[in-house]
């Protein structure tokens, strides 16, 4: 199967994102880019290389609902008339507006974020949503786990990976033991879970950190020898990867632990104490909220620190 990565500028700290193009019938994209115009002329630009225009799209795959993996899709479908978008369903809708919705400010004071600080990041939210089109107006099919997506040549498997997002999906070409995974496998950096109501009970939290150890497992269950990230050179060493991840995590949680008080702590406040450096600069504090909200969900379910709801907010405490 003809894989090819193109790699696509976006405005984000993280740098270029990977969009793949699959060079068989039907020509799909998996991931767009951002709604720039860099990036519509460098993708444009790339796929001129290898003969193809955007017109010519049949199928266009999103790993999941990041304004830089899918900002282009509704632009390169205007193109390409009947070209299908698929996408797991647990990434749009109200989950997909992040802090747009009143369930992401429950979730956020919940945590401890003062309502000052909350509306501040839904202001700067409210611009790097304009990267990306909407994904509520429906306009797109389904996702889901163990679905075949069908080629003149073969096919790719959907393996549903939740934990960067709760519908990030993943995609495995068994025969060579090749995966694109999004952001769920990256080659320089550790996967952000990111904060997201619960797309059963959008009044609970997602608890992403625990979903994404099941779905790394579940990755590697596959032996992998190539995987494709949403950003950077592909991985062809994915244990070491994985136990990269896991130490990580680990080390983490022990950090978190260490971190949660007699007094009570919130999310908020170990958000503060674990990234003092990055917290003033807004896209990373919604970041570093997410990650010590992740750790904390995980370090509660383990067994490892008490919670206590007073006043609407969560209390962490030691044992
Ligand atoms: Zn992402
Ligand atoms: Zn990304």
């Amino acid at each position: 199967m003809n894989i090819i990565r193109l790699s696509i500028p976006t405005p984000f700290y993280v740098g270029d994102v990977n969009v793949y193009l699959i060079k068989e019938d039907p020509l799909t994209l998996i991931d767009v880019g951002p709604k720039t115009k860099e990036a519509a002329a460098a993708l444009r630009e790339k796929l001129a290389k290898h003969g193809v225009k955007f017109s010519d799209i049949r199928r266009i795959v999103l790993t999941h609902a990041h304004e830089d993996h899918c900002g282009l899709a509704k632009s390169i479908r205007d193109e390409a008339k009947d070209a299908e978008i698929l996408i797991h369903d647990w990434e749009t809708g109200h989950l997909f507006g992040r802090l747009a919705h009143d369930e992401h400010r429950e979730l956020m004071l919940r945590s401890g974020v003062p309502e000052p600080v909350f509306k501040e990041m839904q202001a700067l939210y409210a611009q790097v949503s304009l990267l990306t089109d909407s994904l509520e107006d429906g306009g797109f099919s389904p996702l889901h786990d163990e679905m075949e997506l069908e080629f003149a040549t073969g096919s790719l498997k959907v393996l549903h990976t939740p934990g960067h997002t709760p519908g990030s999906c993943s995609f495995a070409r068994e025969a060579n033991r090749t995966l694109i995974c999004g952001d769920c496998v990256l080659k320089r950096i550790t996967p952000n879970p990111i904060l997201s109501p619960d797309p059963v009970d959008p009044t609970k939290r997602f608890r992403s950190l625990a979903e994404y150890l099941v779905s790394l497992a579940k990755l590697r269950s596959y032996s992998p020898t190539l995987a494709y990230g949403g950003h950077g050179e592909p991985v062809t060493d994915f244990d070491e990867i994985f136990h990269r991840y896991v130490r990580a995590i680990d080390e983490r949680q022990k950090r978190i632990v260490s971190l949660v008080g007699g007094e009570g702590t919130t999310a908020f406040d170990a958000a503060k104490r674990l990234f003092p450096d990055s917290f003033d600069h807004d896209v990373h504090r919604f970041l570093a909220i997410s990650e010590a909200i992740a750790h904390l969900d995980y370090a509660e379910s383990e067994g490892k620190i008490a919670v206590e709801t007073s006043g609407g907010i969560e209390y962490y405490r030691p044992l």
